[in-house]
Formats: structure tokens, sequence, C-alpha cells
């Protein structure tokens, strides 16, 4: 299997997934772009290798870009891109495409998910991506990583909330 660079393989993910939303249409003036309201201590998790021209905070070691609530769309963080969804890990080491629910408070998409047409070509372009980022072993183990900590968020809003 050949063995590409952070730089060629975020240029592969945007390529994949920089021209596609969730949903056909602005689903940011349904929610007034709940989602890009940033401040000053949050931020979006960049990926392993990934860089950002926005400000990068560390953070419990981890790395997150902070926006102010603008960004240059073409170059967004790669977790702007797939929200709400992740390509997740399952136990027989399968990509698979899923809900964030760690974004669950933020996102009427996520609790509405179930009535929501959501767009074909973004879920199969996150499926794409989440197989190319495996490929990377710091990335799989990243994605992993998120997987547990969506699995949780889910357990909890399912616990609460249903
Ligand atoms: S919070 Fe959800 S519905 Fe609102 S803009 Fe972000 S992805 Fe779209
Ligand atoms: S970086 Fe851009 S897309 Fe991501 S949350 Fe900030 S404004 Fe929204």
């Amino acid at each position: 299997m050949k063995n590409i660079g952070y730089t060629e393989l975020y240029e592969q993910i945007h390529t994949l997934l920089g021209d596609t939303t969730p949903l056909k249409a602005d689903c940011g003036v349904l929610c007034g772009r709940r989602c890009c309201s940033g401040s000053d201590d949050k931020g979006m998790l960049l990926f392993p290798g990934e860089t950002s021209a926005l400000e990068v905070k560390e953070s419990g070691g981890r790395r997150l870009a902070v926006c102010n609530g603008k960004c240059d769309r073409s170059t967004r963080p790669v977790s702007c891109m797939l929200f709400p969804f992740f390509p997740t890990v399952d136990k027989n080491g399968k990509i698979k495409v899923e809900l964030d629910y760690r974004g669950v408070s933020v996102c009427p998409l996520i609790s509405n998910s179930e009535s929501v047409a959501f767009d074909r070509k973004f879920l199969k372009n996150t499926l794409k991506a989440g197989k190319l980022l495996a490929k990377n072993e710091e990335c799989r183990r990243f994605l992993e990583e998120i997987t547990d900590e969506i699995t949780q968020a889910k357990e909890l809003y399912m616990k609460l909330c249903k």
C-alpha cells in the first residue's frame, strides 16, 4: 500500500469534501450557523499532521484550530468538513460514517436525523475520506479515539433524551 505524506493526504481529503455539505441546501440558514459560533477558548480538533491557517492552540495533548466564526471555507479544518458526521472505526476495524454525537447539543441535524435527507454524495465522500485517513497509522489511531468519544456521547444522549 502506498504511504502518502500528510500534505498529499489532506489535499485528497479537501478534494473529496471541500465542496460537499451534509445537505443539498445550506443547513446554516436553518440554525444560524451554530457550529460556526467560534470563541477564543473553543476550537475544532485538528487531525494528526493537519495544518491550519487559523490560530492553533494545544489542549490536553490535542491541537485545536480556533476561529471567531469566520474562516476561508476552502481551507477549513477537516473536522469542520466532516461535521455533523465522522468516519468511525467499528470493532472489526471497518470504517463507517456515523453522526457525531459529541455535537448533539449544537447541531439540530443530529437530534432530528431520522427526518433529515442527507446528501448521499456527502456521505459517500465522507466514507472515502475515512478510508483514506485510516491508511495512515496516526490518523487511524485518532479515528479510533474519537470513535470511543462519539460512542460515549451517543450512549449518554440515548440514556438522557430517548
Ligand atoms: S450546527 Fe448543524 S445544522 Fe447548523 S450549520 Fe452546523 S452542521 Fe448545519
Ligand atoms: S473554522 Fe470555519 S467552518 Fe470551522 S467552525 Fe470556524 S468558521 Fe466554521
